[in-house]
């Protein structure tokens, strides 16, 4: 059989609940949508650490964030590690990577294993943004979505046709600041639905949910919203991290006077309520306009795949590096191993072996992907990876013996902008464990954290909000010695160091 080409499609920060496929209602992507009609939608694919660079870093070496040791923003892909495209471009794959890298720059960080790449540094721009490729930087006119997407489109257009490729197109947009294309401004002038738990008290949860700096009333900037950020010190807003000049709305409405950055209108509020939706419709709406444009990207590549006769054989896959908190909560931002942060949305169509319209719910996780790629291009997997291939998943073969849980890490411990706090756990189909370690990442096990460790256990099924922790519940204390039991296997099996010590805890249990 011919190897197929891979083309992954990787959004950053990019909700599956802002995807009509996942059936959330709150807006319309008719293009992504087709590769869920032509394919698979995956409603339980989970992301290893939830933010850019480790995630990243976990899909390009199918390996657990304490393997590849890019743990956090700060520490960067030493490109000199394999991963799969270099294993891909070994065997003949022309191999190419577009739009946001977020590894890393210069010389022992940049994208390794490609023929052709063109990366922002950093999170890069919206707007004419600074590219990187082998010949150096350059700035590029137009909208970050619609210059990733050309590339894509003509390395596409001009390849080897005697070669399969693998091709990364990875956007940087929806990602804060959420800065729309001009064209996307009349998009959502009705009000959008309020998400059923935006008022969430934080009660009955572990301290972190309540300390997180996340929420869409308090913590967000005049520049996430599209504002005029006025001139003055505190009295205008609290700055969102030291030493950066970005200050968040101020959340009492008295005597608040915003502009809009665009167009210079005004706004003024009667009340506190009023202030807070201003902000959520403000932000998800911003949010969405640059979902639109992703949307009309997809639909492109498809466009170009179809006019190139190669819809058939090749692999589409469409992702983004993790989930994203649209409101739910109260919050924005990512981190936490709460599902609408863990989550990735998933779906994938290659006609050759994929049932359309399909549906699985079994668990994948981004350490998959590399080992999936190279199952299709007809390679092994080499024995340093970690994760699966889900091609089982795929062809809906996979078995009673498929992995029971995902496992999610979150290293750093109350940074400077979000403070959220560490942990990690697993998900299984119907539960989530959580074990709030609360250890500062250059001091762990020393420790060092202010706050005392915390368990936290979810029924999924029974709470899909996540609002009730049965950690402590004697109901479920045989649920959560299962669970802690597993989080344990699963620590082993890859090779990650517990914080917590299993045989006291359920010394302790007995002891209740
Ligand atoms: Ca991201």
């Amino acid at each position: 059989m011919t190897r197929p080409n891979i083309l992954f499609i990787m959004c950053d920060d990019h909700a599956a609940a802002a995807i009509s496929a996942y059936g959330s209602g709150l807006n319309s992507t008719p293009q992504i949508d087709r590769i869920a009609q032509n394919g698979m939608r995956m409603d339980r694919c989970y992301v290893t650490n939830s933010i850019c660079t480790p995630s990243r870093a976990s899909i390009l070496t199918g390996t657990y964030n304490h393997v590849n040791l890019v743990t956090t923003l700060d520490t960067h892909l030493d490109n000199r590690l394999p991963n799969v495209a270099k294993h891909l471009r070994s065997t003949g794959y022309q191999t190419a990577m577009f739009g946001k890298w977020h590894l890393g720059e210069g010389p022992a960080h940049q994208p390794s294993g490609f023929d052709q790449w063109s990366v922002v540094p950093g999170q890069g721009e919206y707007f004419d943004p600074v590219m990187i490729g082998p010949e150096g930087e350059t700035v590029e006119k137009g909208y970050a979505t619609d210059i990733i997407t050309d590339k894509s489109v003509d390395f596409i257009t001009n390849r080897d046709k005697d070669r399969p490729f693998f091709l990364m197109c990875h956007h940087k947009a929806p990602h804060r600041p959420f800065v729309p294309h001009p064209r996307h401004n009349d998009l959502y002038t009705d009000d959008l639905p309020v998400p059923e738990t935006f008022d969430d008290t934080y009660e009955n949860r572990a301290v972190a949910a309540g300390a997180a700096k996340m929420r869409v009333r308090r913590d967000m900037s005049y520049t996430d919203l599209g504002l005029v950020q006025p001139e003055g010190g505190s009295e205008v807003g609290e700055m969102v991290m030291p030493g950066a000049d970005l200050r968040t709305v101020p959340d009492d409405h008295e005597g608040l006077r915003l502009i809009d950055r665009a167009t210079g209108e005004t706004y003024t509020f009667e009340t506190k309520r009023e202030l807070d939706l201003f902000k959520y419709q403000r932000y998800i709406k911003r949010y969405l306009r640059t979902v639109a444009a992703i949307d009309e990207s997809v639909g492109r590549l498809l466009d170009t795949l179809d006019a190139e006769g190669l819809t058939d054989d090749t692999i589409v896959i469409y992702t983004s590096d993790q989930g994203f908190f649209l409101g739910e909560h109260g919050w924005f931002d990512k981190r936490f191993m709460y599902e609408e942060s863990l989550q990735m949305p998933f779906l994938v169509q290659y006609p050759r072996a994929i049932a359309p319209g399909s549906v699985s719910k079994d668990i994948a996780m981004n350490v998959d992907f590399a080992p999936t790629f190279l199952d299709y291009a007809g390679q092994t997997s080499p024995t340093y990876m970690q994760g699966n291939s889900l091609r089982p998943v795929f062809e809906s073969t996979a078995g009673d013996d498929w992995q029971e849980v995902a496992y999610h890490r979150y290293w750093m411990h109350k940074d400077d902008i979000h403070n959220a706090f560490a942990h990690y756990g697993i998900r299984s189909a119907r539960y989530k464990l959580i074990y709030w370690y609360n250890e500062p990442l250059d001091q762990i096990g020393a420790n060092a954290g202010d706050e005392p460790p915390e368990w936290e256990l979810f029924d999924c099924e029974a709470d899909p909000h996540e609002l009730n922790n049965l950690a402590h519940d004697p109901a479920h204390a045989e649920v959560f010695a299962t669970m802690l039991h597993k989080l344990d296997a699963k620590m082993a099996e890859i090779g990650e160091e517990p914080r917590h010590d299993t045989a006291a805890i359920l010394r302790q249990a007995v002891a209740a």
